[in-house]
């Protein structure tokens, strides 16, 4: 394609962008494909002749957009907000357009320190202190990997630059059965076996029960294992439980574990000095993980860790083959020795846009506005004796229970699964039942880009509505 051919394509581009996002309301949130739908369109095999922007364009209105889930409906209630605002979208955009990849500093000297300042920018909204350095990594499953990497490497004292974990005594991994799938994941994929993941208790507020992790680690201890990692959430999935970081940097402290934070979702709340509570004690962790691709605003991919010692991260991570050795080596940051991947993308860029575009007030307000709503629903849930909140709203996310009179469990069950799945399919919204021990419930995620009250409201009648017609 040539660059004048870009400049028309990519016009209506952006126009079919801006007028999706004007109209995307009118959509279905939810799906309306059935698998397969799309592969039964799409051409077999490659075409062997050059084809128009204008034919691809069309394709794309006709047989991807309407089969999308619009995560940027204002109905979207579902998983967690995945919000890709759209100053986000044009750094992005741009991101491509420069066609940069930071192999070391000299292979894209911006690249590198846009990522730097952006980073530290992040760090200072959070109300981090100075002690912590950041580089964006491609989700929270990646940071988390790569934090329990580096803590392995810590308790094997560089156990890989010798026989690696061959002779160790067995390490161990610690964290609540409320944790994130992708803390299990990063830890087998660390090397460490399923027996060596522990998942602990949680208290009524889902928690993790930091004495249950105590006894835990003392029980290992005691058998002469080794306690290597603690994963804290601030902000579980199901949830968004708070565990008790302050108590569990205690515990890392006591049995010399690292303390890696996941705060994919709630990282963003810190941007609100009110909410900064809620991860007490996160200056004494040894790496934070949080997610500006959630509900901060910046397109998929952006995730954020933060490390309190780069350089043991660097000595995990680094390689140092001739070929990509220069003479700025000494003097700047080689971002391929802060994770797993060489390559990088100028994801510093779709921050710098989104950060200033809506300046740290403007993300602020947003973020309230949700926090706002959500306490405004949980009011009118605790107002209405069938209806219930299984879990504390610390954020914007309700866990939500109607209750018709005298239902049995297996009753209750297939009622929550179908109020759910009513409002999921007429369009107007969409939930993500779950299960919270052996009770489905509702999650309520409040948080697109463009939910307000009057949204919310609507969606309240709706749910007394269906289960009435239920
Ligand atoms: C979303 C989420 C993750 C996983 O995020 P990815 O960036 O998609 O890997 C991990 N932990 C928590 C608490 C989350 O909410």
């Amino acid at each position: 394609m040539t660059p004048d051919e870009f400049r028309h394509a990519g016009h209506e581009l952006i126009e079919l962008i801006a007028r999706y996002r004007e109209d995307v309301s009118a959509s279905s949130v939810r799906t309306r494909a059935a698998p397969g739908d799309l592969l039964a369109e799409l051409p077999a095999t490659a075409p062997d002749k050059p084809e128009g922007s204008d034919a691809i364009i069309a394709d794309v209105e006709q047989m991807i957009m309407p089969r999308m889930t619009h995560w940027q409906h204002p109905g979207f209630y579902a998983y967690f907000p995945a919000n890709a605002d759209l100053s986000s979208v044009l750094g992005d955009l741009l991101s491509s357009g420069l066609g940069q990849l930071g192999l070391n500093w000299q292979a894209s000297p911006p690249l590198t320190e846009l990522e730097d300042r952006m980073c530290d920018w992040l760090r200072q909204m959070l109300g981090l202190s100075d002690s912590w350095s950041g580089v964006i990594q491609d989700t929270a499953s990646g940071a988390t990997l790569v934090a329990l990497l580096c803590a392995r490497e810590r308790a094997s004292d560089h156990g890989q630059t010798r026989d690696g974990l061959r002779s160790q005594p067995e390490m161990m991994i610690y964290s609540s059965i409320q944790a994130h799938s992708s803390v299990d994941k990063a830890a087998l994929l660390a090397g460490f076996g399923r027996d060596q993941v522990r998942s602990c208790a949680v208290l009524s507020d889902f928690s993790v029960d930091v004495d249950d992790m105590r006894k835990q680690i003392q029980a290992d201890v005691a058998a002469g294992r080794k306690p290597c990692a603690i994963v804290g959430c601030t902000g579980t999935t199901a949830t968004t439980a708070m565990d008790d970081i302050a108590g569990l940097a205690a515990l890392a402290a006591e049995f010399g574990c690292w303390l890696h934070v996941d705060g994919a979702m709630a990282g963003s709340a810190m941007i609100l000095p009110e909410m900064r509570h809620l991860w007490n004690g996160v200056e004494k962790a040894d790496s934070v993980v949080f997610n500006p691709h959630k509900w901060l605003g910046a397109v998929f991919d952006c995730s954020v860790y933060l490390i309190r010692d780069p350089q043991h991260l660097v000595r995990v991570m680094s390689t140092n083959p001739s070929y990509l050795q220069t003479a700025a080596d000494g003097e700047v940051k080689n971002y391929r020795d802060w994770g797993i991947p060489l390559g990088r993308r100028f994801r510093a860029m779709k921050l710098w846009w989104l950060i200033r575009s809506e300046g740290v007030e403007g993300l602020q307000a947003r973020l309230r506005r949700d926090l706002e709503n959500a306490q405004w629903l949980a009011s009118q849930i605790e107002a209405e004796p069938d209806w219930q909140l299984l879990a504390p709203v610390s954020l914007q996310t309700l866990c939500v229970l109607h209750t018709p009179a005298n239902a049995e469990l297996d009753a209750l069950n297939t009622h929550t699964q179908a109020w759910c799945e009513a409002i999921n399919a007429s369009g107007d919204a969409m939930l993500t039942p779950a299960m919270l021990g052996d009770r489905w419930m509702v999650r309520v995620s409040i948080g697109a880009l463009d939910t307000t009250r009057s949204d919310v409201e609507a969606l309240w009648r709706q749910m007394r509505d269906v289960v009435v017609a239920g």
